[in-house]
């Protein structure tokens, strides 16, 4: 599935909109500056409950609880499968309800077979593609 934004804003609604049907791993791809945290804002905006309050971008932080079994993690700074690992996300990953992860590609061996995948693709001016796949269902 493919969804089309033409502003920050629309982003943030289509994230809402999503929360419904998303659930488990979810691995955001995109570049610097695509709109990944700015869709997870609209995600956890969605999802009744969750805190959406703490959302934000940059950060030092890399594993936010935001309640309702809602986590939103941001690999960008690690380097190495090591680090990675060091996280010990394999709690997170079999408990909660929703886990948002940027760079999601970090996660290297430990991305789970069952997942979506959200990558966002920018156009000219403000204008995102969202594309939408689900794995190993
Ligand atoms: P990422 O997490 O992928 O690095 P951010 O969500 O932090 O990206 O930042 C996205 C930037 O792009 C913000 O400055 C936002 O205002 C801008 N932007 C412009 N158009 C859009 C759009 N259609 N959707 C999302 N962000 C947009
Ligand atoms: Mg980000």
């Amino acid at each position: 599935m493919t969804i089309r934004t033409s502003s920050e804003e629309e982003t943030i609604q289509a994230g809402a909109r999503l929360a419904g049907e998303l659930r488990g791993i979810v691995l955001l791809k995109g570049d610097l500056g695509a709109g990944k945290t700015t869709l997870v804002r609209g995600i956890v905006a969605g999802i009744p409950g969750a805190q959406a309050d703490e959302v934000s971008s940059p950060t030092f932080t890399l594993i936010h609880d935001y309640g309702a079994g809602v986590f939103h993690i941001d690999l960008y700074r690690l380097d190495t499968e090591r680090q990675v690992e060091s996280l010990g996300l394999d709690d997170i990953f079999d408990q909660a309800h929703l886990v948002l992860v940027e760079w999601g590609e970090k996660l290297g061996y430990l991305i789970p077979p069952k997942r979506t995948e959200i990558t966002i693709e920018p156009e000219a001016d403000s204008r995102r593609l969202i594309h939408i796949s689900r794995f190993g269902e």
